[in-house]
């Protein structure tokens, strides 16, 4: 019997990017003064008003120069979540092509389990003990009884593209993603929750995780711009 490799984490890499600050005033100075890239002008606080201004008026191509790339590692409940958003390119392992690895998410002690109140409109509320417990078994026994499922077709010749319909959305996966920086704000605006957000979201907890770090290391690649989505109640341009 294969040992299952439980996480209650994900990951979001920094693979690659060519973001900066910088990128935004140049795009957006060309329609006042022309190219500046062979001439930059070097005043931050200028710079920092006009993209506040492009921010809280939404004058949202400026952001759409540069992307970043990020490696991520979630199960697959959440890819689904994160492959709706649509301006953003993405490449995922196959499971026709590989077998897939017997990793499988449990929730963290700490994540919210009870949900209250009516779908669209309701919160989630800790667990006691006892309900932890029982949805770390019933998982741990649903994850076990289909990965066995799988790995038996597998080796009675059938072929992973079917064997794989045995697998829970709870396995993890991996890809790569790139978004530019107005893409990436409006699944940053969209996936997480912040209850000073002129508009509030109330994602799942899981995309939410990914949400986060993708929102650490954009606001340390684009300082400025990130604090003028701070600024402008998180909506993206
Ligand atoms: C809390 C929450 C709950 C959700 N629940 C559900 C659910 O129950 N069922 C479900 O199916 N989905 C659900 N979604 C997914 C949601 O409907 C969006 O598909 C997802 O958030 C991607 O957002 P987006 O379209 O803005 O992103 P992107 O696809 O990245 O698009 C970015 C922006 O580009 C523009 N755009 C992109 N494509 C088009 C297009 N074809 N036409 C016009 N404009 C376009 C829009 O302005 C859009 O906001 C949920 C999302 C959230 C955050």
């Amino acid at each position: 019997m294969t040992t299952l490799d439980i996480r209650s984490d994900v990951t979001v890499q920094l693979v690659d990017h060519n973001l900066s600050d910088k990128a935004v005033v140049r795009a957006a100075r060309v329609s006042t003064v022309g190219q500046t890239h062979n001439n930059p002008t070097e005043d931050a606080d200028r710079d920092a008003g006009l993209i506040n201004y492009l921010m809280r008026e939404r004058h949202g191509s400026p952001f759409e120069h540069g992307s970043l790339t990020l490696f991520v590692e979630a199960p697959i409940f959440v890819f689904r979540e994160w492959q709706r958003h649509r301006i953003a390119s993405y490449n995922e392992e196959s499971a026709r092509y590989r077998e897939l690895r017997p990793v499988f998410y449990l929730p963290a002690a700490d994540r919210n389990l009870v949900q209250v109140g009516k779908p669209g409109a309701y919160r989630l509320k800790p667990g006691t003990a006892e309900q932890l417990a029982f949805v770390d078994c019933e998982l741990l026994n649903a994850y076990e009884a289909a990965y066995e499922a799988y790995e038996r077709m597998l080796v009675a010749g059938i072929a992973r593209e079917i064997a794989r319909a045995a697998l829970p959305v709870g396995i993890y996966s991996s890809m790569y993603v790139t978004m530019n920086p107005r893409g990436l704000m409006n699944f940053l605006s969209l996936r997480t929750h912040r209850e000073d957000a002129a508009f509030v979201s109330n994602p799942q907890r899981e995309i939410e995780m990914c949400a986060e770090k993708a929102e650490a290391i954009f606001a340390e690649l684009m300082p400025v711009t990130h604090a003028a989505f701070e600024a402008n109640g998180r909506v993206a341009p």
